[in-house]
């Protein structure tokens, strides 16, 4: 997963992409990039978090009225910062480009244009190679006049070749500036106007980014879709391919900050709904319950709606450190065997004594719920029932959230029973799979379906076959092991 934006405008950019920056921060921690332009690139790229990549002097040196900025969380990749976005290529013309998503192709596509089109892909990043396919299409277009029926050919182009998800973000110097989701348009991307200054738009992967660069109408890019800004600055809408909207439903429960609203759901609103529905379930099952007590960050929401519902006390008990990033986003399991110790914290006396409900969003490895719950017991709780409000997690998902392998998923072959033996909950209550979707579609019933493929094993876009599955999860794998041997040496 990461964040993407575009800013296209008549002033200086650098100040609001960078605080937009901050905005979509939580998409992704391991690495960030700004490009501006303002008739030659500038680029400032960095391993960690915004603001210790940017200050005074590479600030001054990004100018521009054109800017694309991006925060990165490693899928596949060393999480080197030659992998960092966005990237830019000089011929044809000078593009630029940033995306969000996972290319499920990319092995194949990057061989392909090193073997027929004699281009050298110089990273593991996805978007490289979808600037490059972008860029080959419009080479055959320099000699005629520039259109954006052009453009939008470029982008089918891209669909035709490249597979999995991908919301991208794309300058071409002095042409405009162009967004487009993938045709099932997995992965969110908005666009922005302003109308008091006629001339400003943006693309953002949440709407907070579009909140805080100033616009206040936005729209949601549609699946297989492009939104061009023409030079003149006329704007140009096109549905290039018509495939079934699967957007991730994951966004909701756990990626998305609650502030933002994609694909016209406010993510708070959407949590709310998975709260009343999963106190439905719980109340069911006559639990003797004295506090709802929820793990911070993203299930507070869901936590206090389910208190309510429940007429329970609802108590904060687990103190975040807020400068630890979130422990999934570091690679190694090591490292999150550690992290999740140093960055929780139990309050002793609200625990002590007290039959607790606590919430989730979600239950993947199972390591997080088991040290949280060892914690919750130490403080003296006298029994802990654990709930999630989104169903099992039991397959990796190929389309840019963290690449667990599927022998990771603690729900992947144990009953909720099971999974509560083995992480030492007295009860352990998920969400229904039904439920969760019937919640989040609530707000927008023009989706009829959510891509729900790590709850299902159903991957929308068709072409998830078990050979693709092994090598995502043998790259991951390497990577994983590459990454726990350093870790060791280092010890
Ligand atoms: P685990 O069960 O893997 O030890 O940790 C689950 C916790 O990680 C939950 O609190 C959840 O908030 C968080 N989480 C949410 N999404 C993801 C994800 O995509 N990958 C991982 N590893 N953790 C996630
Ligand atoms: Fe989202 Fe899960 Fe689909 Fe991945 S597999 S895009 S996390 S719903
Ligand atoms: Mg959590």
């Amino acid at each position: 997963m990461c964040g993407v934006l575009g800013i296209y405008d008549n002033e200086e950019v650098i100040a609001r992409i960078y605080d937009a920056m901050l905005t979509i921060q939580h998409r992704g921690q391991d690495s960030a990039g700004i490009l501006t332009y303002d008739g030659k690139y500038h680029i400032k790229k960095g391993n960690g978090l915004v603001q210790d990549i940017f200050d005074q002097r590479n600030i001054y040196r990004l100018r521009g009225h054109v800017g694309i900025g991006h925060t990165r969380y490693p899928t596949v990749g060393e999480g080197s910062v030659e992998d960092a976005q966005p990237f830019w290529v000089n011929y044809p013309f000078g593009i630029a480009a940033a995306h969000n998503g996972n290319v499920t192709n990319f092995l194949e596509l990057k061989k392909d244009l090193f073997e027929k089109s004699h281009k050298i892909i110089n990273s593991n990043c996805d978007v490289e190679v979808i600037l490059n396919i972008f860029a080959e299409y419009l080479e055959r277009f320099t000699n005629k006049e520039f259109s954006p029926e052009i453009v939008f050919n470029a982008v089918k182009y891209v669909y035709k070749r490249v597979k999995g998800s991908y919301s991208v973000v794309i300058h071409i110097a002095n042409k405009g500036m162009l967004g487009f989701r993938d045709p099932y348009g997995l992965r969110p991307l908005l666009f922005g106007s302003k109308e008091e200054m006629v001339n400003s738009f943006a693309f953002a992967s949440e709407s907070v980014a579009l909140d805080v660069m100033g616009f206040k109408n936005y729209e949601d890019v549609g699946p297989g879709s492009a939104v061009f800004i023409d030079k003149n600055r006329q704007v140009h809408r096109k549905k290039i391919i018509n495939k079934p909207f699967r957007p991730c439903i994951f966004e909701y429960i756990y990626f998305a900050r609650p502030d933002s609203f994609l694909n016209g759901i406010n993510v708070d609103k959407a949590r709310v709904e998975l709260g009343k529905s999963l106190a439905k379930k719980i109340r069911r099952r006559n639990l003797d319950i004295d506090i709802v007590v929820p793990v911070p960050d993203s299930s507070r929401t869901a936590a206090i709606q389910i208190a309510r519902d429940l007429k329970l006390k609802y108590r904060e008990g687990l103190v975040k450190n807020r400068y630890i990033g979130r422990t999934f986003i570091m690679p190694g399991d090591i490292e999150r065997k550690k992290s999740i110790r140093h960055k929780l914290n139990p309050i002793r006396h609200v625990f002590a004594g007290k039959k607790v409900l606590l919430v989730d969003d979600s239950i993947v490895r199972g390591n997080t719920s088991r040290s949280i719950i060892q914690m919750v017991r130490d403080a003296g709780a006298e029994k802990i029932y654990f709930a999630s409000y989104s169903a099992p997690l039991a397959n990796p998902c190929v389309y840019g959230i963290d690449m667990q392998t599927s022998g990771e998923f603690i729900a992947r072959d144990s009953t909720p029973d099971q999974i509560a033996a083995k992480i030492g909950a007295d009860v352990v209550i998920y969400q229904e799979l039904d439920e969760m979707e019937k919640d989040v579609r609530k707000q927008n019933k023009h989706i009829h379906s959510f891509c729900k493929a790590c709850f299902t094993g159903i991957y929308p876009t068709g072409d998830v076959s078990s050979e693709i599955l092994r090598t995502i999860e043998k790259e991951r794998d390497d990577y994983k092991n590459k990454i726990t041997e350093t870790d060791e040496i280092n010890e």
